[in-house]
């Protein structure tokens, strides 16, 4: 006996011109299996890294004869992936067909039960992954990060071993898909990849890594730190407005007062230190930062 395999496309929604907005779904049944994975990329359209990870994954379904039934969603969000401006992805909200508050499309699964565009599309987000004990939603940080993954504080063994080097665990929920699914009493992972709006070969075979690693295909491996997020996540913002440039790469290790870049302004060239011991886990996009807009994210220690 093998797997059973179907793929089925679903439609979301018509735009002005009448073209469709569809997901397609690849299911795998496995007469062995107890449990049911949801494997999902795309959720936000500046995210890519997680959609070729998500086709790749599943060739590695088949070959390997996993003994699970997967639920796969490459592409989850073709709204988000279809938004860009000048050749740039900017499909972190919804900014095309909301008008009053561009929601953040991994932020509203209190909408499930709207008639809306978003309420409609989390919807059936949210009954795919219905059969599913274990989610894993693959989704990217900031310009330049060091891949790291979310974790309920329960649930961080499932997160240690994959390789990735930062598991940031959390107490308290929001309405993202993971931790949604998380209160549903399912194990749910939010893996963040690499960098969004770029994608490079060595992300893809990485992240192949992680989920092998996840499903015994290779061994588990040492070398994540774990983080409380409500703790030890903390936001820098600029001290004024300029023109930024960083003197560290994320994943690297500072401590208080390191100077870790220059801010051009109209007035003076100002060294930025590091208001923190930790490490620096991701830098936002603009390098012209206004006044009080948000420049990167630490982990501190
Ligand atoms: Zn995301």
């Amino acid at each position: 006996m093998t797997q059973k395999f179907t793929c089925e496309t679903l439609p979301l929604h018509s735009t002005a011109s009448n073209t469709k907005f569809e997901i397609d779904v690849w299911r795998y049944t496995h007469p062995d299996a107890t449990k049911t994975v949801y494997l999902q990329g795309g959720i936000h359209g500046i995210e890519l890294t997680g959609i070729p990870v998500v086709y790749e994954f599943i060739k590695e379904i088949e070959k390997h004869q996993l003994a699970y039934n997967f639920i796969c969603v490459p592409l989850s969000n073709p709204m988000g992936m279809d938004s860009q401006i000048m050749g740039v992805q900017t499909g972190y909200n919804n900014i095309h067909t909301n008008q009053q508050n561009c929601y953040n499309w991994n932020r509203i699964t209190n909408l499930k039960d709207e008639p809306n565009q978003e309420g409609s599309w989390i919807r059936t987000l949210l009954e795919l992954a219905d059969p599913a004990n274990i989610i894993l939603d693959l989704h990217t940080a900031g310009v330049e990060t060091v891949p790291h993954i979310y974790s309920h504080v329960t649930e961080k063994k499932y997160a240690e071993g994959l390789g990735i080097p930062h598991i940031l665990t959390w107490n308290n929920s929001s309405y993202s898909f993971a931790d949604t699914q998380h209160q549903l009493g399912k194990i749910a992972l939010t893996f963040e990849l690499s960098s969004s709006r770029v994608l490079l070969k060595e992300w893809v075979e990485d992240s192949l890594k992680y989920l092998r690693r996840f499903f015994g295909i290779l061994p588990k491996t040492k070398g994540s730190t774990i983080w409380q997020v409500e703790r030890q996540l903390k936001k820098w913002y600029s001290p004024k407005g300029g023109v930024i440039c960083w003197n560290i790469d994320a994943g690297d290790s500072v401590l208080d007062g390191d100077v870790i870049a220059t801010l051009y302004t109209r007035q003076e060239r100002v060294l930025l230190k590091s208001p923190y011991k930790g490490v620096l886990l991701l830098k936002n996009p603009s390098h012209a930062p206004h006044e009080r807009q948000e420049l990167a994210k630490f982990l501190v220690e």
